[in-house]
């Protein structure tokens, strides 16, 4: 077999784009193209810097694959596009065949195989995408890990990925699955509003050890629901932000 190249570069360089997927209605998964042996350096939950140039100044902005990391031939980014947004929209602009300039992989707070027995992940809209990459290399290895997702999202139609959150619960005893939607439809039978302490002691692995929580969204939901982690039990090092 083949030995596999891993990939780390300090300065940008080119990855051109293989596939594009709609995920919802402003999200979108770009798969890039690797050399046949070759595979991004990074444990689960690492991000990559995409670069790009506004106004004649170099601008860069984390971005976290959410592809199964290990992943050899190609590597995904899952990136909203806002409006106002300098580099989201910069990616969204790209078509097939375009190159993104990008740096990294760079380590965050990642999960390493044995860290832990219970893990909660609390992601709030794109906060999904190292949730994902973690999930996927837990599930697809097999290790004997209880995972539990609280997701957040403005409405239903906001959820990324909610086909494999479904088939995810299905398929695996040891997946647990909870949406929190600010603008839920009809007939909603999950969380609704904000994520709140009661829901985190509801969903969520009781403190102590050999558990872990993720927590990964907007700024002011991550300062908030650390906060609240702390007052719940979660030690400092038990709360992890990719
Ligand atoms: C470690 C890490 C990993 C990340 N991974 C991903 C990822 O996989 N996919 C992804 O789509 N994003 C991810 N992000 C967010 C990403 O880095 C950018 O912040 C985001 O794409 C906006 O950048 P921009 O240049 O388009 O917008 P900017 O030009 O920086 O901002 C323009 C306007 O957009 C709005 N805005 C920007 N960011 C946010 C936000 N997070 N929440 C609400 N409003 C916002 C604000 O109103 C802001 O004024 C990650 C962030 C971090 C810290």
């Amino acid at each position: 077999m083949d030995a596999v190249t891993r990939i780390k570069t300090k300065t940008p360089s080119p990855y051109r784009i293989a596939a594009i997927d709609a995920d919802t209605h402003d999200t979108k998964t770009f798969h890039f193209a690797l050399p046949e042996h070759a595979t991004l350096d990074m444990l689960p939950g690492d991000h990559l810097f995409v670069h790009a140039t506004a106004n004649g100044k170099a601008v860069k902005r984390p971005y976290t694959p959410s592809s199964l990391p290990g992943t050899v031939g190609s590597f995904a980014l899952t990136v909203k596009r806002y409006e106002a947004g300098i580099v989201s929209r910069h990616i969204h602009d790209q078509k097939i065949g375009d190159t993104v300039l990008m740096s990294g992989p760079n380590a965050g707070g990642h999960w390493v195989d044995g860290m832990a027995k219970k893990v909660g992940f609390v992601a709030g809209g794109t906060g999904i995408t190292p949730m994902i990459a973690i999930i996927r290399w837990i599930l697809a290895k097999g290790l004997d890990v209880e995972l539990f997702l609280i997701f957040s999202n403005k409405t239903d139609a906001d959820i990324i990925f909610r086909k494999e959150w479904e088939r995810d619960v299905r398929e695996h005893r040891n997946f647990h699955c909870y949406h929190v939607l600010e603008q839920p439809p009809p007939g909603w039978i999950q969380g609704v509003g904000r994520v709140t302490a009661d829901i985190l002691r509801a969903q969520l692995p009781p403190p102590g050890p050999g558990t872990i929580v993720f927590l990964c969204g907007p700024p002011p939901m991550v300062e908030a629901l650390e906060e609240i982690l702390r007052t719940l039990g979660y030690s400092e090092e038990a709360v992890i932000l990719p």
